[in-house]
């Protein structure tokens, strides 16, 4: 486990934000998730790698949940202050030249968007198509980072994305291309209920992966 220095913290929203550290020559691919450690305490919890591979930082897009005993503490953290952090770890590591089809959808909800965004950092040229799913405009996290054709926003507190209602009430009006190899981010309930959708729709569940946050 080592520390890293906090560079900077980027407020995206009141509750959400980027916060950049050293990378110390940490190793990850991407879609993987690394655990902080708070400072002088046993608390820590996991998050996914939001910057690409190449970048000589890592960041975290993390959202203070109400109540939350890591997220609002970090929230509190500045820059210069420290992070012990532990990893990289996970499965949901991505490497296009891995599949035989390079046509690929991810579909995240609120900060289950991360990893994506380390994919798209990575790979600059992916054929993809993001969908993603949020109460409010403010929270379509760093958007201008992926391309605006490949990108749904889905609003369910007010209008101003691209679609009004969740990802799974999009997904069920979605012509897909059964080919696709589809990567799902964010809540458990969404998961599920995509996964259902997905596989409704003739994807084969060799081409449907998942990360779970909560
Ligand atoms: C593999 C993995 C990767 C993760 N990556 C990220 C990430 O990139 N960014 C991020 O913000 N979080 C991420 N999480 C969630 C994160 O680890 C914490 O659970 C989250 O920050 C809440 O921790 P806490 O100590 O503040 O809240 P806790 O005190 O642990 O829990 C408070 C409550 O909040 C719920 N909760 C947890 N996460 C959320 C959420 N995002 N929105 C609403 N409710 C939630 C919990 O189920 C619990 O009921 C990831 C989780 C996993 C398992």
């Amino acid at each position: 486990m080592k520390k890293h220095k906090i560079i900077s913290v980027r407020n995206l929203t009141s509750s959400t934000f980027v916060i950049r550290l050293e990378r110390n020559n940490l190793q990850f691919q991407t879609g993987q998730f690394v655990i902080l450690n708070l400072p002088n305490s046993s608390d820590k919890r996991e998050y996914s790698v939001y910057s690409g591979e190449k970048e000589d930082y890592i960041e975290v897009l993390v959202r203070e949940v109400q109540g939350g005993k890591v997220s609002a503490k970090l929230k509190k953290m500045t820059v210069g202050m420290e992070l012990q952090m532990e990893g990289p770890f996970g499965f949901f590591k991505f490497n296009p030249d891995a599949f035989e089809c390079r046509k690929f959808l991810f579909i995240a909800t609120g900060t289950g968007i991360s990893p994506f965004h380390g994919f798209v950092k990575t790979y600059p040229d992916l054929d993809y198509q993001l969908i993603h799913g949020v109460r409010l405009n403010e929270e379509a996290y760093e958007h201008d980072d992926f391309q605006k054709s490949r990108t749904t926003l889905c609003l369910t507190g007010e209008e101003g994305g691209d679609f009004f209602g969740r990802v799974t009430d999009y997904l069920y009006t979605a012509q897909l291309d059964i080919e696709t190899n589809c990567f799902l981010c964010g809540n458990s309930e969404m998961i599920y209920e995509v996964f259902d959708i997905l596989t409704g729709k003739g994807i084969p569940v060799s081409n449907i992966y998942s990360e779970v946050y909560f």
